[in-house]
Parts: C-alpha cells; structure tokens; sequence
C-alpha cells in the first residue's frame, strides 16, 4: 500500500485530535474529487512497518493526548490496500484499545465485500459512499455531500 499524507496531529479530519493517514488508490472517480492525486494505486510513498510503528506511537504518545485514527484517501477499501489496512486497525484495537477509528470509503456499507468487511468489523465509525457534486454541503460534518453516510458501528 501507498499513502499521501499522515498528520501525527489533527483536529479536522473526524472528532478530538486524532492522527490521519490519507492512503493511494481509488476506482470511484467521483466528479469534484479533492483527491485526484490519490487515485492511482502506485501514487505516494510506500506505507512501511516503520510507519504503522509510528503510527502506533504517535496514538500512545501522552504528552499529546489522541482520541483516535482517521483513515482517508484515496480509498482504504480498495482490495489492494486491504491487506495493510486490516493489519494496522487489528494492531490499533489490540494495542491502543482506548483510541476510536474511522474511515472514509467510496463504497457503500451495504455492498462490502467479505475482506471489506473484516476490516469495517474493527472501526468504530465508517462513513460511506461516493462524493456527489451536486449533493455538495459545506455545512455537513465530516462528510462532502449528503448522500454519504455517518455509521456509528460501535
Ligand atoms: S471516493 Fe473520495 S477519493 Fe475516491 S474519487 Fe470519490 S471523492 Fe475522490
């Protein structure tokens, strides 16, 4: 997997202050993307263990207290991120059990697939769905368009 952009620190991307990983790759193509950068899967930098071990530092960090992990993109259920994804969220819940996470998808909870799903089994919100231009809202939170769903799974 590749990623963009990891804030240690951010207050914008879902409650509290929260550390965020903007992963590559995205086949929804949504028109009015803010993310076009992220669509390929080869774009950005490697995602390594040295990463996910910051990660996991950067949530147990006490001087900076962390409410949780956001993870954007680009898509994190897109089937080639899957794999890293599953095992950052596992290592996240197992580690940090006090830190909630979220994620944005382009999917649709009700169509997931089985390994989609063994990771939206670990998060505590998904927010789903496609950005749709013309059902743009910049008064909503933490989501582009109302279409898009806040599911608080747990
Ligand atoms: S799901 Fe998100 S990143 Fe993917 S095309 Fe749509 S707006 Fe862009």
């Amino acid at each position: 997997m590749n990623y963009h952009q990891y804030y240690p620190v951010d207050v914008v991307n879902g409650p509290g202050t929260r550390c965020t990983l903007f992963v590559s790759g995205c086949i929804h193509q949504c028109r009015g993307c803010y993310n076009k950068s992220t669509w390929r899967t080869d774009s950005g930098i490697l995602f390594t263990q040295q990463m996910e071990d910051k990660i996991i530092d950067d949530l147990q960090d006490t001087r900076i207290r962390r409410q949780g992990l956001s993870l954007s993109g680009g898509d994190p259920l897109h089937p080639a991120n899957l794999s890293v994804i599953h095992h950052l969220v596992q290592r996240v819940k197992t580690v940090c059990p006090d830190k909630d996470i979220w994620l944005w998808t382009g999917y649709l909870l009700a169509e997931l697939t089985p390994e989609q799903r063994q990771v939206v089994n670990l998060i505590n919100v998904l927010i789903d769905g496609k950005f749709v231009q013309e059902l743009y809202d910049p008064q909503l939170l933490w989501r582009g368009s109302s279409n898009q769903v806040i599911h608080k799974l747990r």
